[in-house]
């Protein structure tokens, strides 16, 4: 059959060598691989006593953000729901009651919201969607987990602490600010759109 490229390399079988028949050469040619490698950098790091530095674009685990005076921001509009590619949002809407003002900034808010964090990408596509600015993603790493159900993050785990705040510094950096208004970029689109369905309704 003829060969597509002329790397091919017809293979004859033919009697050792003496020398080969010795199997030293080889041993020794090999000997020299392995101590040559003994002086290289190790490309493997001593995990978990060494961590290696994080990317500056990474994305880790969301939060759902509290306003200046704690209140949710979310909601529950569903927009992120539908910009992610995974469908791992899920969630259900209820209706401020008087007295509520403290707890929820808006008139309705997300009842219930989970993400599976086992279909979640992180590629930050709800984080974009949001007009309410309650959803990032942080630079917190997803914990490891026994089972499947467990990786469904309720509001318990997605909703800050009033006492401790989640720090989105290391994330939007005022690169990543700019970046999100960049609407050539496709995935920035539905933010775009968000944009000017909301200075249409001023
Ligand atoms: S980061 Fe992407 S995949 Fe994950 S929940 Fe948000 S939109 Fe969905
Ligand atoms: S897009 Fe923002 S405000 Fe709307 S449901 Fe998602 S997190 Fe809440």
């Amino acid at each position: 059959m003829q060969a597509l490229t002329n790397r091919s390399k017809v293979v004859a079988k033919k009697e050792m060598t003496f020398i080969e028949k010795l199997y030293l050469p080889a041993i020794f040619s090999g000997m020299i691989i392995t101590f040559k490698h003994f002086f290289r950098r190790k490309p493997t790091i001593k995990y978990p006593e060494q961590i290696r530095p994080f990317s500056g674009v990474f994305r880790g685990q969301h939060v759902l953000k509290r306003d200046e005076a704690g209140a949710e921001r979310c909601t529950a509009c569903g927009l992120c729901a539908v910009a992610c590619p995974a469908e791992a949002i899920t969630m259900t809407s209820a209706e401020r009651k008087p007295g509520e003002e403290g707890l929820y900034r808006e008139e309705k808010y997300a009842a219930t919201y989970e993400i599976n964090m086992l279909r979640c990408i992180f590629c930050g596509d709800c984080e974009d969607a949001c007009p309410k600015e309650a959803i990032f993603l942080t630079d917190r790493k997803v914990d490891s987990l026994y089972t499947r159900k467990e990786f469904v993050y309720g509001k318990n785990i997605l909703v800050e602490s009033k006492e401790n705040p989640i720090s989105l510094v290391k994330r939007q950096t005022p690169q990543v600010k700019e970046f999100k208004h960049h609407v050539e970029f496709a995935h920035n689109q539905t933010y775009d759109k968000q944009k000017k369905v909301k200075n249409s309704s001023h």
